[in-house]
């Protein structure tokens, strides 16, 4: 059911237990969006649990971080908010999320499957972080510089630094406040975007040497296997940015990078950007995966030669 924000604060208000979380390989919209709540909501006097299993390094830095739990003591939540994730079995701790008396889904994807007692979903928003600047104003809550601080994160990651077509005249007039707050943008915006971890670089090395270009230099294909993933001795959201890469050549449209799934050797993640026409959210979907217009992904069976095959002859259709 779709509802209003008078009744998810009629709800947060209700609740004496409240639980916090997000998708699986959490990026800066995930953490920040779920920092950024938590912050909130104690100020109106809740104590919610954030429950995240693990954390990029590269966001230590965030007020909160240390807060942040892996598993809960709590079992029956009256509260679960979902944050910046469109499928309930992405949704790490989503056992929590079932055994909730009430549950909230708050989100940014198009393919979101509506799976909370109340959905607020706005697909042409940047990030999730932005839908929550609107929410917290309407809530009467105070974004201060440490609230600010985690929505800033959101904002710059899933807009690739204010870059990418979703970013909208209210993303920059935020972004003015908070400045005038003393957020120190450019201090996130290093840290969040332009700081590679070692491994990251290693793997940045390796799936350039990789990349293919098909389809007439439309499509780049590149990968990473578990071995990579060793040998460079990468954790959690290191191959994080390495599908850009082929996005931003002069020709491509779309950008195909799969990573092979630790639990499941025969099993790819799929990542997919776009430029400019091919909706590789639809081009996902075909998969079983979803996202958004221009950033989209998956999992697929198979190995490297069988992925590339089965995406490439979904890409053919709208390249
Ligand atoms: P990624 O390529 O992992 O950075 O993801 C790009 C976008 O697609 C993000 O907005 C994700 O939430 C979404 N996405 C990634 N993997 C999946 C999946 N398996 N199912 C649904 N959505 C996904
Ligand atoms: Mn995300
Ligand atoms: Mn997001």
């Amino acid at each position: 059911m779709i509802m209003t924000l008078d009744n998810i604060i009629q709800e947060i208000e209700k609740a004496q237990s409240i639980v916090i979380l997000t998708h699986e390989t959490p990026d800066g919209d995930a953490i920040g969006s779920s920092l950024a709540m938590r912050v909130a909501l104690k100020q109106i006097g809740k104590e919610p649990d954030v429950v995240i299993r693990e954390v990029p390094k590269i966001f230590d830095f965030l007020p909160g971080r240390d807060e942040i739990k892996s598993d809960s003591d709590i079992e029956e939540y009256d509260l679960a908010i979902s944050l910046d994730c469109a499928d309930f079995k992405r949704l790490v701790g989503n056992e929590y999320f079932e055994k909730a008396k009430q549950t909230i889904v708050i989100d940014h994807h198009g393919s979101n499957k509506m799976y909370g007692d109340i959905n607020f979903v706005n697909p042409v928003a940047p990030a999730c972080c932005q839908i929550l600047i609107g929410m917290f104003q309407y809530f009467d809550i105070k974004i201060d510089k440490e609230l600010g601080t985690c929505i800033l994160t959101g904002i710059i990651t899933d807009t690739g630094g204010f870059r990418y077509s979703g970013v909208t005249p209210e993303t920059f007039e935020f972004t003015a406040e908070l400045l005038e707050k003393g957020v120190n943008v450019s201090e996130i915006y290093k840290r969040v975007l332009e700081t590679k971890t070692k491994a990251n670089f290693e793997l940045m090395k390796r799936t350039v040497n990789r990349m293919e270009f098909l389809e007439d230099g439309k499509v780049t294909f590149t990968y990473i296997t578990n071995k990579d993933l060793e040998e460079v001795d990468a954790k959690i959201g290191d191959h994080e940015g390495l599908v850009e890469n082929g996005r931003d050549i002069e020709g491509v449209e779309v950008s195909v990078f799969i990573r092979q799934r630790d639990n499941d050797e025969n099993t790819y993640k799929v990542s997919m950007r776009s430029n400019d026409y091919v909706n590789v959210s639809d081009v996902c979907l075909m998969f079983g995966g979803g996202g958004h217009e221009r950033a989209a992904g998956a999992i697929v069976q198979g190995d490297i030669e069988q992925v590339k095959q089965k995406v490439m002859k979904e890409l053919k259709k709208v390249i």
